[in-house]
């Protein structure tokens, strides 16, 4: 039996100590942590593990150097703290990474004294990275010809970190790592609400895909619902301090803009930062940042047109980007804690602090998880472990690491085992990182057994999907590890491959229908097709062709 449908059986089995709502990266590190530490744990998502919010991000383990504007230095102390974690935890996974930052002449900054300020995050976050540089426009020409200086006043240089994979994925490893240590999770359930019936919560769960309802019962609810939290705590009946408001932001990933690997960092008309972000062989650009009152929301041609103009301003491109370049967008809302009583009194959106706060109804063990970031995941993680401990829920494990990679002897033998088979001969000439690394970073321990598949029948390490990295190996650990329902949870979330490979060249990848037979079986052909019927994209490169260009002169 498939993984999905086993743990939908076992849900309505028996009482969970902690039922959480929402598979993002709030309810993932909960779960991870709480199943690390010996909780029997449920954990649910109504869409895909990072089908909503957690798939739109900047892909940044980031101090935020831009709420020293806002002189909110708690948070940023925080957040570089954070990040540091994360670094340190997951070396593979989360890697430091340069911000050039180009200023323009006029700005309400003066380059010296950003700089200066520079110096300061880098010492709220002890120093950790490498230290900043002030760059003069000669050195800016030199280092990065892909930067317009002409109106350049100067700029500078600091480190903050990415998320080598996408941030889905970065989400889903914590998800597996739950699953590993007993928690049983399921994609497209749906929490319908919950009621309270003595000291246990009743929650009622659809599955989305064949419509069944059943009851999931547990000790203490965790609503880890992202934009959604308000919405399933009226669900529930629960009343909270907190709330959200919504941000929309949006990304557009174009052809490779510089080699580099690094983050260029702009100023954008609105005065807001943005960046040009490194994603393999194209370049991720973005962001926006508007009030909106939906959790729905879509890329418009306003946001394409803000994006693409404040990128042609500042770049000098062989010619400009137009929308006819635009490979694949992201767009979501960023959910921000407001006090309930401070809705109606927001004055500057902007002044919004980007923490995280858990509100916690003792009475009804209830916990509410509002805001937050992806940098600040682990922090999550230990500080709802420790809420639902005071619950009265027993952690057998109160110490266990449920965080980082395998101790590096587990990769010292990975390394080896690799070396001995000549691992990297299958590696692409040109490719960015060696089959070695990459297989590691993606599967850390798991990857030993993909070393066992090549061993056993050398086509495993073949690339399957044409165009893609993907090897034969990894769809079929994908199959058996990954809960794959819906081929775009492989193609945008489990992969980045719908990021970087046009709509159109995926369809006909040679390589794709093999890669769906693996994935879906007897299911293959219509997998194929729900996906491929669903074209928002499509629609997007299609009006490319009618739409005349619009960037700026
Ligand atoms: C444009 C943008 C850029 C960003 N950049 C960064 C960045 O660079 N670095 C960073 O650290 N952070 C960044 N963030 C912030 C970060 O992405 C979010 O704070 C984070 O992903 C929110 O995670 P979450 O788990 O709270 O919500 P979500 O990821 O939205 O997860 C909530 C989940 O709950 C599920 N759900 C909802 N209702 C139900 C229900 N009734 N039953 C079952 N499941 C349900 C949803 O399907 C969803 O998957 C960015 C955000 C945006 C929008």
């Amino acid at each position: 039996m498939k993984l999905r449908e086993s743990n939908i059986r076992k849900l309505d089995q028996g009482v969970y100590d902690v039922l959480i709502v929402g598979g993002g990266i709030n309810g993932a590190v909960s779960a991870a942590a709480l199943s690390g530490k010996g909780a029997r744990v449920a954990l649910i998502d109504q869409r895909d593990f990072a089908g909503f919010t957690s798939q739109q991000s900047s892909n940044l383990a980031w101090g935020g150097i831009k709420y020293l504007e806002s002189h909110d230095y708690g948070l940023v102390r925080k957040l570089c703290l954070s990040r540091n974690h994360l670094i340190r935890s997951y070396p593979s996974r989360v890697r430091e990474i340069r911000f050039l930052s180009t200023i323009e002449k006029g700005f309400r900054f003066h380059p010296w004294f950003l700089w200066a300020g520079t110096w300061v995050y880098w010492l709220f976050g002890n120093g950790f990275t490498r230290i900043p540089r002030l760059l003069f426009k000669p050195t800016i020409r030199r280092e990065e010809p892909a930067i317009a200086i002409e109106n350049a006043a100067g700029g500078f240089e600091y480190s903050d970190a990415y998320l080598g994979d996408n941030d889905s994925r970065f989400v889903f490893q914590f998800v597996r790592s739950a699953m590993d240590r007993g928690c049983i999770a399921a994609n497209y359930v749906e929490s319908l609400g919950a009621r309270r019936d003595g000291d246990l919560w009743i929650a009622r769960a659809r599955d989305v895909i064949d419509g069944k309802t059943f009851e999931i019962r547990a000790k203490v609810l965790i609503n880890a619902a992202g934009p959604f939290v308000d919405e399933h705590n009226r669900r529930t009946g629960e009343q909270t301090e907190h709330h959200h408001l919504f941000s929309k932001g949006i990304h557009l990933i174009v052809p490779q803009i510089t080699p580099n690997p690094r983050i260029l960092a702009f100023f954008a008309d609105d005065g807001r930062l943005f960046f040009v972000i490194p994603m393999g062989a194209r370049t991720c650009i973005g962001t926006t940042d508007s009030r909106v009152e939906s959790p729905f929301t879509e890329v418009t041609d306003e946001d394409r047109r803000f994006v693409l103009d404040n990128i042609n301003k500042r770049l000098k491109l062989p010619r400009p980007l137009t929308r006819s370049d635009i490979i694949a967008e992201r767009c979501g809302v960023r959910p921000l804690v407001v006090k309930a009583k401070a809705e109606g009194n927001i004055r500057d959106w902007m002044q919004l602090s980007r923490k995280h706060e858990i509100d916690v109804n003792r009475g009804r063990a209830h916990l509410s998880i509002f805001g937050g970031k992806l940098t600040d995941c682990l922090n999550v993680g230990d500080e709802v472990a420790g809420i639902v401990s005071e619950l009265g829920v027993d952690l057998p494990y109160p110490r266990y690491k449920w965080y980082g990679e395998p101790h590096p002897s587990v990769l010292e033998e990975y390394r080896h085992q690799a070396q001995l088979m000549n691992l990297d001969s299958y590696t692409f000439p040109g490719a960015m990182e060696s089959l070695t690394s990459r297989l590691w970073r993606r599967y850390d321990e798991k990857a030993l057994r993909l070393l066992e598949d090549i061993r056993e029948d050398p086509r495993q390490a073949e690339v399957l999907i044409e165009g893609t990295e993907y090897r034969r190996c990894e769809i079929a650990l994908a199959t058996r590890q990954e809960m794959i329902v819906k081929l775009e949870d492989f193609l945008r979330r489990r992969s980045k491959i719908a990021l970087v490979v046009r709509r159109e060249d995926i369809r006909t990848a040679p390589g794709l229908m093999e890669a769906c037979e693996i994935l879906f079986g007897e299911q293959a052909r219509e997998k194929f097709d729900e996906y491929f019927q669903d074209r928002p994209m499509a629609r997007l490169v299609a009006g490319a062709e009618e739409v005349e260009h619009f960037e700026t002169g």
